[in-house]
């Protein structure tokens, strides 16, 4: 997601709002470095099989999910637990997906709840039983009839019917697009002896996944056309409805977004097909150019991107932006044309740093929006034409942080600047300003101390090392502390527990 310290800090206190001037596209070079093959790598994962049939009038689904799980973990499973995201959408759970501050934005026709109806759950083809667990019943744990040994597969079969609700969020509708994000059951990471079972939060993405592989068979009104996660394989008109066959291999989750006011651009960045989304846009080939050129950075810095398509979707969306696997949401109440630019290119960093190497972001967000963010940096610097760069950002935020500490501690008093979990924070701006700012600021403070050639170097063997898996905070140190010949340890706590101050 990209937090923009504009419309945050407006909802706090109005005058600290700075923003800077971007320039125009400038288009690199097509990239260099060798993309991985996926259909080769991804066998024994995990697989969805999703048929979902779409009413995009009353905004309501119905859908048949299979899930062949293979246990990855090295103990026996008795109960499978999924995240149940749409619940959090419920009636009762709004202050878990927007702050307060925010629900008239979120909600523009008043408050508007989701549905979420589980019909049938069966194991291995016969029936079975799950409980609700957790905050708003965010955990559906399936209880598996025998006990899953290690490397041992089982297929779990849902059948549910939702609703959305008019929400401009990652699940939701507003008035020109459908979000069909995070609204169906996906097995919760196994982690540190257990399953990670943590909840949503209006914070951050509050998401943790593994990779898997997709198979997912759309029907719905044949006027929409769907931005999606993966490739089409298949399109087949049926009367007023089309369905759409997509498949996607070796990604951590899988995103729809729809609408019938969509017109598309599309361009290569190297064999890469770049789509771009969109229901107004003075300059669509600017956006579009921003996400090539995005591609096309990010692929010679880090490492290839190995999928066939990128969507960049313009979608109706409060927060900035979203990234999901092959997808990202540009939100639509973005005015200023360099803003947009900007939440494109954070956007498509994630897809290196979420999406090909994942981390517990709802845990360490300092791995994931920090680093995402300070990747800003990085590409103005390789694309000058921007009129942007590493300078000029890091003295912005440098400005911008000062302001927020001292009208803050003004008013509330001593700030908790460490780096910690999504729900640890009090406030909206509190988060954005310690994982968004000060978590450029820390990435940029190492940058200085290790230069750039280090710099890159650590990036290079951290996604080489970590991608497709969930990396901790440990191969990450590591990773700078071998690129730089220096132990990064003290560096990064120091940072991290908030002992740094900035002047
Ligand atoms: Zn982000």
């Amino acid at each position: 997601m990209k937090k923009l310290k504009k419309s945050v800090i407006l909802s706090f206190i109005a005058v600290l709002v700075v923003f800077m001037a971007i320039g125009s596209a400038f288009l690199f070079a097509a990239c260099k470095k060798k993309r991985d093959n996926l259909g080769s790598i991804s066998q024994n994962l995990t697989s969805y099989n999703l048929d979902i049939s779409l009413d995009t009038s009353s905004h309501t689904a119905s859908v048949k999910q299979k899930v062949d799980y293979i246990n990855p973990t090295d103990t026996v499973i008795k109960k499978l637990p999924f995240h149940i995201y749409p619940n959090f959408f419920k009636e009762g759970a709004t202050a878990t997906i927007v702050p307060n501050t925010r629900v008239n934005e979120a909600y523009p026709n008043g408050l508007s709840y989701a549905q979420f109806e589980i019909s049938k759950v069966e194991v291995g083809g016969k029936a079975c039983s799950g409980v609700y667990s957790g905050e708003h019943d965010g955990i559906f744990e399936v209880e598996l009839p025998l006990s899953l040994m290690p490397d041992d597969r089982v297929e779990i079969a849902f059948e549910y019917n939702l609703a959305l609700p008019n929400c401009e969020h990652r699940f939701g509708y507003g008035a020109n697009t459908i979000n069909l994000n995070n609204f169906y059951p996906i097995v919760c990471v196994y982690d540190q002896g257990g399953f990670n079972l943590a909840g949503y939060n209006a914070n951050g993405d509050p998401f943790y996944s593994d990779m898997a592989n997709y198979h997912v068979s759309l029907t719905t009104d044949k006027n929409y056309l769907v931005a999606h996660t993966g490739d089409l394989v298949e399109e087949k008109l049926s009367g007023a409805n089309k369905t759409s066959i997509f498949t996607a291999n070796m990604v951590r989750d899988f995103a729809l977004v729809l609408s019938d006011k969509f017109s598309v651009v599309s361009a290569k960045a190297g064999e890469v097909n770049v789509d771009y989304f969109y229901f107004n846009d003075a300059d669509a080939e600017a956006s579009l150019n921003t996400a090539v050129d995005a591609i096309n950075t990010f692929s010679e810095l880090f490492g290839g991107y190995p999928y066939n398509n990128f969507c960049v979707v313009k979608a109706d969306f409060i927060q900035g932006g979203m990234e999901y696997p092959n997808l990202v949401m540009i939100a639509a109440d973005i005015e200023n044309a360099d803003d947009y630019k900007n939440v494109i290119v954070h956007e498509t960093a994630h897809q290196w740093w979420y999406g090909m190497v994942g981390n517990d972001e709802y845990l360490y967000p300092w791995m994931d929006e920090s680093i995402t963010d300070f990747c800003c940096a990085l590409f103005y610097d390789e694309n000058t034409g921007y009129n942007l760069n590493r300078k000029i950002l890091i003295e912005s935020d440098r400005k911008n942080y000062s302001l927020f500490m001292s009208v803050y501690e003004d008013v509330l008093g001593k700030l908790d600047t460490s780096m910690r979990a999504v729900d640890k924070y009090a406030t909206e701006p509190e988060y954005t300003y310690c994982i968004y700012v000060k978590g450029v600021l820390m990435y940029d403070s190492l940058y200085s101390l290790i230069g750039k050639k280090a710099f890159i170097n650590a990036l290079n063997t951290y996604f080489e090392q970590n991608k497709y898996t969930n990396a901790k905070p440990e191969n990450l140190i590591n990773a700078f502390s071998s690129a730089s010949n220096t132990d990064l340890t003290n560096f990064f706590n120091s940072w991290l527990t908030g002992k740094v101050v900035i002047k």
